[in-house]
């Protein structure tokens, strides 16, 4: 079954369990597969853009820009170019200057955005197409982070980082060889992305159960089972192969869509995301460059892994049991250095200091019930 009958059969089951919790129809035209680039032009054609943009950054122009550009005035299309380029640090961030930026690069003629990328300039382009209302479309370049089809927009105003409303892609376009030349660091970055939802659904359980915040069985089951995908397939992931990658991004797509289908982001997101973000705060607050996403979300989940499991030994919670069932921080760490990334909060650059600070702190970043906001109500935590 390809990426878009199992969205079309998902869809099915989310409407037929509506009883339990409100989904949303998820229409997204999915091409993951060797050679996806060159479905791009045609779908232009097909939905009767002949103007279009472009957004890139150096990295991604070379990994799939140009190439994408040539086969779209090859067919006769415009496209407009709009390069990003790089801060003081070297990143490309999603913030008041560069949303500016893509502003400005969307003409009146334009009829459709193209984000060529990761997940940051994804993140601008479906903020720009929300507010300009056009429709976007997706050619990631790496493996790298579930957000590809979200509909929120995570930005950095007034140097805080916020969720905002914006646009999910109309399509997809993940060519497994641009995957595949990505830099491994990417690839494990998504990777440490997908074994974050370990935490992140025990975190929803949890929520479910002490906190009484709606829950989806369909959504659960689809992001369960591309988190087990990842587990299965981590030698050809940690290869970075064509096979590997195309496990990788179907299943971050997968989690991407549970997303969509409830319009929350929590069979993603739980315990270890808010820590990723507050540290990310701090990198930002310290001007320091900016560490991959899912990076600090594999080491974040693999080292909340064993505090959980000690919170549901030590505590008389029945909603803990769940916490039991997470694989040991020592097993997270091993899959993590295995496909390539960091594995440790000294290897992500982040001290002691910084990692107690998040601890205590991250839990009042996001309204969402998690073991980590029962261990900072209860003073559970060490040191
Ligand atoms: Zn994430």
């Amino acid at each position: 079954m390809n990426m878009n009958e199992q969205i079309k059969q998902w869809s099915e089951e989310a409407q037929a369990s509506n009883a339990d919790h409100p989904h949303r129809k998820v229409e997204l035209f999915i091409e993951v597969r060797d050679g996806a680039l060159e479905a791009v032009a045609p779908y232009l054609n097909q939905q009767g853009y002949h103007h279009v943009t472009l957004v890139e950054d150096k990295h991604t122009s070379a990994a799939a820009g140009q190439k994408v550009a040539k086969l779209i005035r090859e067919a006769g299309l415009t496209v407009d170019i709009v390069r990003l380029p790089p801060n003081a640090v070297g990143d490309v961030i999603a913030d008041e200057t560069y949303i500016m930026k893509v502003l400005l690069g969307v003409t009146d003629k334009s009829q459709a955005v193209l984000a060529v990328g990761s997940g940051t300039i994804h993140d601008l382009v479906r903020f720009v197409c929300y507010k300009m209302n056009r429709p976007f479309l997706s050619i990631p370049t790496a493996a790298s982070v579930d957000g590809f089809t979200s509909a929120g927009a995570p930005l950095i105003v007034d140097g805080s980082k916020q969720t905002f409303q914006a646009v999910p892609p109309e399509a997809i376009f993940a060519d497994l060889s641009v995957l595949a030349s990505a830099p491994q660091t990417m690839t494990a970055a998504g990777f440490g992305d997908m074994l974050g939802k370990f935490t992140s659904l025990a975190d929803w359980h949890v929520s479910r159960d002490l906190g009484n915040e709606p829950f989806s069985p369909v959504a659960n089951r689809i992001t369960e089972e591309a988190l087990h995908a990842c587990v299965e397939h981590v030698d050809e992931i940690a290869a970075g192969s064509k096979a590997g990658v195309e496990v990788l991004m179907n299943a971050l797509i997968a989690s991407g869509i549970s997303m969509l289908m409830i319009d929350h982001s929590r069979p993603a997101s739980g315990g270890e995301h808010h820590i990723s973000h507050r540290i990310e705060m701090d990198f930002i607050a310290e001007g320091r460059k900016q560490v991959l996403h899912g990076a600090k979300v594999g080491v974040a989940s693999a080292l909340l892994s064993d505090l959980y499991r000690e919170l549901a030994a030590s505590q008389d919670v029945e909603a803990f049991n769940v916490y039991r069932t997470l694989p040991a921080s020592e097993q997270m760490r091993a899959w993590l250095a295995q496909v390539g990334g960091p594995s440790t909060i000294a290897e992500l650059g982040v001290t002691e200091d910084q990692l107690a600070r998040a601890l205590r702190t991250a839990h009042t970043l996001r309204d969402r019930y998690t073991g980590l906001k029962y261990m900072n109500e209860h003073q559970l935590l060490r040191s």
